[in-house]
């Protein structure tokens, strides 16, 4: 059983950006995994009005936190580990205060030393690589593309770059005092670059789309205008395709409604691809589901991108509560 509940007790809580606060949680020494976390997901049960008992271990955890009313269970959401050391993990929670902040960053914007919450992730001795996403196999270059929500993903997979492999990461986060004070916190790796898309007032996902639109039209040789005319003359016949994209689906999790195609997993139900020669560049996206969805689009659809070069992940739904 890879996955079980650890108690984790918040060390210590601080703002590092406008947008973002880092929860540092203890008492983890007997999670794993045992090998790279990169882009691992693990589960976060923000608490309720009741603490919740005899979870500890359990490996039927979901089904007995199912079971419970659902007014005292709390709250499943879904993130990532910036860092680990011993006993301890740093999570980064991208606050989105306003009329609905939600009860994770509510949580995350306001808990104190001292705290208890349940955190769903691997045992020590699990090496399967579940939950893990980021697998550039024998790509070139890893391009990598994500917001506020995953920017911890990726600074983290940065922390564990394989070896030779080139890359370039980017990010839209919402102001330019984020950009700056997580750019302190980055070790870039040899043969990778890093882009900050600075959103302010831009809507969501489109400088990400925007730069994606740049750099698969440099891969090609084309320019972002030739492209824009070939999407022109295919995106009409494509539209059954693209409808069965913006079909809901369920994520890899059995959770909420996301869209998430990766080499190993599809949301939608398309076939896996075969294993076949490497290729030259890998796509990992992730951020704001609708704004993946149309990311995929074009580079399947339009760039006609080998679908075993790409992973699109939906980490959360604009107007929809996550899980
Ligand atoms: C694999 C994976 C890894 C993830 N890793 C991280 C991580 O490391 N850090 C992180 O911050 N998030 C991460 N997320 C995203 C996070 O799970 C969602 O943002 C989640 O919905 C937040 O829960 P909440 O309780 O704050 O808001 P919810 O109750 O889920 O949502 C309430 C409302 O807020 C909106 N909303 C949710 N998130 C945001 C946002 N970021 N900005 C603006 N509006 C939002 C929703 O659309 C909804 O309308 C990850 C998601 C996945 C699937």
């Amino acid at each position: 059983m890879p996955f079980l509940p650890f108690l984790a007790r918040v060390r210590a809580s601080r703002r590092i950006s406008p947008n973002f606060q880092r929860v540092t949680l203890s008492g983890l020494a007997d999670m794993g995994p045992a090998g790279p976390i990169r882009d691992l997901r693990i589960k976060l049960i923000i608490p309720g009005p009741e603490p919740l008992t005899g979870f500890a271990g359990a490996a039927d955890w979901f089904a007995t936190w199912r079971g419970l009313d659902p007014r005292v269970r709390g709250d499943m959401r879904t993130y990532s580990i910036r860092a680990r050391r011993g006993d301890e993990v740093d999570i980064d929670f991208a606050l989105h205060p306003g009329a609905n902040p939600g009860p994770a960053s509510a949580w995350a914007a306001s808990c104190q030393p001292g705290d208890t919450l349940w955190l769903i992730g691997p045992t020590a001795d699990d090496s399967t690589g579940a939950g893990i996403e980021f697998r550039p196999g024998n790509s070139e270059r890893a391009l990598l593309f994500g917001d506020e929500t995953a920017l911890p993903a990726i600074a983290r997979i940065l922390d564990e770059w394989p070896t030779g492999l080139a890359g370039h990461a980017f990010f839209e986060v919402p102001s330019a005092a984020d950009a700056e004070a997580q750019s302190r916190d980055i070790a870039l790796p040899d043969r990778v670059k890093l882009t900050w898309l600075v959103r302010e007032n831009a809507p969501r996902g489109s400088l990400l789309t925007d730069a994606l639109r740049q750099s698969a039209a440099a891969g090609s040789g084309k320019t972002a205008e030739q492209k824009a005319e070939t999407e022109e003359k295919t995106t009409g016949a494509d539209r059954p395709a693209d409808a069965r994209e913006d079909r809901s689906a369920t994520d890899s999790d059995g959770g909420a409604t996301l869209v998430w195609e990766t080499p190993q997993f599809s949301a939608s139900g398309e076939a896996l691809p075969p294993a076949g020669p490497a290729l030259r560049d890998y796509y990992w996206i992730a951020g704001e589901s609708g704004a993946v969805t149309s990311m995929r689009r074009y580079l399947v659809k339009e760039c006609g991108i080998d679908r075993r070069q790409v992973s699109f992940m939906g980490y959360w739904r604009l107007g929809r509560a996550g899980s």
